[in-house]
């Protein structure tokens, strides 16, 4: 099975109300990481999860999911629409 895990994000002003991480793409490149430090940490079997939801605003989150190689990590508007990857 899958291993995705979701994440509401509720910080003020954001048009992205989820994120969403499969793991099983996850392979610890944390690109992710050097964008949003705040945002994302690596468990103990090395696969990215959310610490922060809230902790950068739009761009810098779009920008982090943007710079993860295998296309781990997706974000969803308010309306549920996909925002990225597009
Ligand atoms: S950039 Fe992608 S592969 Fe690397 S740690 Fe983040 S989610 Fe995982």
């Amino acid at each position: 099975m899958a291993d995705i895990r979701e994440y509401p994000r509720s910080a003020e002003g954001s048009n992205i109300s989820k994120i969403v991480v499969d793991r099983d793409l996850c392979i610890a490149a944390v690109s992710c990481m050097a964008v949003a430090a705040e945002t994302w940490e690596l468990d103990d079997e090395n696969k990215i999860v959310v610490t922060d939801a809230n902790s950068v605003d739009d761009d810098t989150l779009i920008a982090s999911a943007e710079a993860c190689p295998t296309k781990a990590i997706f974000l969803y508007d308010t309306e549920g629409n996909q925002v990225f990857p597009k």
